[in-house]
């Protein structure tokens, strides 16, 4: 749960750094931090990037957790998601994506977690418009699979990857992805197409050449 506020724009082995030191000084416990003074806690937010803002927005986290669960993260295990994520999303500094990610994560709650990549790639496919809000992708999932979190879970971990390596932002490697036969995007048209200009692509998949001006 510390990790998903953690998480807010930065890499994930800076929010590593931040919580190994929180281990390693034993105090990676709601209470130990709860009861720590906000400058400490500041200070040890430190490798996780814009820890000044993390620091107010856990501790605003703590403040609800404490005042509303009695400090306790399980029950948020085992309360309604809805009501859960209405709660959190009424927390300072909270938003869709950092409450998802808490429940999702840290509390095993059946709730998608949606973001860039989950929209570059549902974008992409033809599936979403790309300026959809949150709330619509995140519909889109739990309207059409089943509330599994361990799926839920592994699911966006696939997104992520094959974000990450495939269907990347600037320049995607269309040539050989799985999604090429149903994918919106990789079958405009093209040169001119405003899409494929805005990956970068040199030449267009009607030439047969999928490549792109260079690697991202
Ligand atoms: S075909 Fe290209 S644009 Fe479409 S999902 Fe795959 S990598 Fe992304």
């Amino acid at each position: 749960m510390v990790g998903a506020i953690l998480a807010q724009n930065t890499s994930w082995r800076n929010v590593e750094r931040a919580l190994e030191r929180l281990k390693t000084e034993g105090l990676l416990s709601p209470g130990a931090l709860y009861t720590l003074p906000v400058e400490e806690l500041t200070e040890r937010l430190r490798p996780a990037g814009t820890y000044r803002v993390k620091a107010v927005r856990l501790r605003a986290f703590l403040d609800y957790l404490f005042r509303v669960h009695a400090g306790d993260p399980q029950r948020l295990a085992i309360g309604d998601l809805k009501t859960l994520r209405n709660e959190l999303l009424a927390v300072p500094g909270i938003g869709p994506e950092t409450a998802d990610s808490i429940l999702l994560y840290g509390a095993g709650q059946p709730t998608f977690v949606v973001d860039g990549y989950t929209a570059r790639l549902l974008a992409r496919l033809g599936l979403a418009q790309e300026k959809a809000s949150y709330q619509a992708l995140r519909a889109l999932f739990m309207a059409h699979l089943p509330p599994d979190a361990a799926m839920f879970n592994e699911y966006h971990a696939l997104i992520v990857r094959h974000g990450k390596e495939r269907c990347r932002k600037r320049v995607p490697r269309c040539e050989g992805c799985p999604l090429l036969g149903g994918c919106a995007f990789a079958a405009a048209p093209c040169p001119g197409d405003p899409l494929a200009m805005r990956a970068g692509r040199r030449l267009c998949r009607a030439s047969g050449d999928l490549s792109a001006d260079g690697a991202q």
